[in-house]
């Protein structure tokens, strides 16, 4: 056994054992360290993904006889990260964060311990973490902290699913019984992310009764369009159960009118007398923005340009209606700069919880002692990991201001980029409001998206550009070593002239979430785009001729 104490950390804290793991982690640390490269996405460089790369790996993997040595053990780790992304001042992609290092030790301190966030006997310092932040959280956004209650999930999209799960069980008290009625429906937008797709599948209720809502031109939920859908299933006798309200869609951040949409559900609840329709607002992506929500914009003591300023105070109008949602989520590891997966479910009248609470009888190991007074048994992981310990060590590090300061440079670093892009290259045109993420489209000729959107081009013309872009997307993502943009097939829909049938806009993305993107870098990402710009353009002109 001695051999194999010696896989553990000491049971006395004597000093050779500890040193013994900080010279590993040492180790760890230095040899990132010199992978690293500021002009450069990856450490060291990429693996090439031949065709059978995953082949071989399923191939050559086996677990060993005998245990190898912990040098071997590091170094096979440091192998696997040769050619990692690593999210510094060139990924401009998607909302992957560089974890802060308060997010890291609590994170640490948490492996460190073991706790197991599903009972406060077996994870103390996690459980009253869950309940400081979903305190603290509560106070930022406007719920009364005394009812609320919130519990960390895998992820935004379990905070939909978790959503769901009490929506459901809220309208129909018996489902966990008898099963769930054939007749609920759901609403989000059709920019929405597919976390609700997903949730409808699993819970039962069906994709058929998952009803997509159109949205305005800045990619919020279209308020008539969801009324006549409401209003068309309750004709036909079906329930309208919940709603998702994003705040943030995934590529375009539209941020939907969350007041609009509660005043219209009470009025439908009224009209028609049926159930409180449950309301989540997804602010998987755009929750952080909430920090801004007591900011004072007239004394500005933060000192934001102007027209930041203008960005962050329309942002303040919407979020402040947050607390109108039945629940909502903080995904940390998105805005937040947090690691995987650090995901806050935040409900608004903790006495929901009752519907999906497990009976005393069927917990036996845990719970329901003398002692011991925090048990989840509500949530649908039964051990969990305690990542309320990342996300507290975070919000202690950061502070109000500190997340303001981050949060507004992702806006001032859009604003200039933005400006520049325009500047420089004459056939773009940008697809989105000012937000942390700019999406935008390039054009053969000249720009087209004004008549592109008021459905001006034909079918064929759309999908011409559409193709142009993906094309070019592809020239681009070659290159992600050097700087990794984003893209989606899915902007939005938009109509054409000479057909009924909507097309999905193909747009590239600009995300910075790093704290090392800064204005200063938006140079180097404009004139990356033009030189790869100018060549593709060059080439297609060619193979055009070869044609
Ligand atoms: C990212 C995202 C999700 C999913 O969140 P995960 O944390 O990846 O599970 C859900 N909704 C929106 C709007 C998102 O942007």
């Amino acid at each position: 056994m001695k051999d194999i104490q010696k896989l553990f950390p000491s049971m006395d804290g004597n000093s050779l054992q500890k040193e013994e793991l900080l010279s590993y982690i040492d180790l760890l640390l230095s040899k990132i360290d010199e992978l690293k490269d500021p002009d450069k996405l990856t450490l060291g460089a990429m693996p090439t993904y031949t065709d059978d790369y995953y082949h071989t790996l399923i191939d050559k993997a086996g677990i060993p006889q005998q245990g190898v040595s912990m040098e071997d053990v590091l170094h096979e780790l440091l192998n696997s990260i040769e050619g990692h992304r690593y999210v510094n001042r060139n990924y401009v992609a998607n909302a992957a964060p560089l974890p802060n290092i308060a997010s890291i030790l609590g994170n640490l301190v948490m492996v460190l311990v073991n706790g197991n966030n599903l009972w406060d006997v077996e994870g103390p310092a996690a459980a009253s973490a869950e309940i400081k932040i979903t305190s603290m959280l509560s106070k930022l956004i406007g719920y009364d902290e005394s009812r609320s209650a919130g519990y960390t999930t895998w992820g935004g999209q379990g905070a939909v699913f978790n959503s769901l799960r009490l929506a459901i069980s809220r309208y129909s008290p018996s489902s966990n019984q008898s099963g769930i009625p054939n007749n609920l429906y759901c609403f989000c937008s059709e920019l929405s992310h597919y976390s609700l797709f997903k949730s409808v599948e699993a819970t039962g209720i069906g994709v058929e009764n998952l009803i997509r809502v159109k949205v305005n031109h800045d990619h919020s939920i279209n308020l008539t369009d969801l009324e006549e859908k409401m209003n068309e299933v309750i004709n036909k006798g079906g329930i309208p159960l919940y709603i998702l309200a994003t705040m943030g869609t995934t590529d375009t951040f539209g941020i939907d009118d969350l007041e609009g949409i509660k005043e219209l559900s009470e009025q439908l609840e009224q009209i028609h007398g049926i159930h409180p329709i449950y309301i989540h607002a997804d602010s998987a992506m755009g929750g952080m923005y909430t920090f801004f929500n007591d900011y004072d914009f007239i004394n500005n003591p933060l000192n934001f340009e102007d027209e930041v300023l203008l960005v962050l105070n329309k942002y303040q109008e919407k979020f402040k209606h947050i607390n109108l949602a039945d629940s909502l989520v903080f995904d940390f590891h998105k805005l937040g700069q947090t690691p995987y997966t650090t995901s806050l479910f935040l409900i608004k009248n903790r006495d929901y919880l009752k519907y999906v609470d497990l009976d005393e009888e069927e917990t036996p190991y845990v719970g329901n002692r003398g002692y011991g007074s925090y048990h989840t048994n509500y949530t649908l992981e039964c051990s969990r990991m305690g990542s309320s310990l990342t996300i507290y060590s975070s919000l202690l590090a950061f502070g109000i201001t500190g997340y303001q300061e981050l949060l507004a440079n992702y806006i001032r670093v859009n604003l200039a980029f933005r400006k520049k892009l325009k500047e420089e290259i004459e056939t773009v045109a940008i697809t989105n409001e000012v937000s942390p993420i700019t999406t935008f489209r390039f054009y053969p000729e000249r720009p087209k998206w004004t008549e592109e959107l008021n459905g001006l081009l034909t079918i064929e013309e759309m999908l011409e550009i559409n193709d142009y872009n993906s094309e070019f997307a592809e020239v681009l993502g070659l290159e992600r070593e050097t700087i990794y943009f984003g893209n989606t097939s899915k902007q939005c829909l938009v109509e054409a002239i000479n057909s009924n049938k909507r097309v999905s806009i193909y747009a590239q993305k600009f995300f910075t979430i790093s704290p090392y993107s800064t204005v200063e870098e938006v140079d180097r990402y404009v004139q990356f785009i033009k030189t790869h710009l100018n060549i593709f353009q060059r080439t297609r002109k060619i193979e055009n001729v070869l044609k």
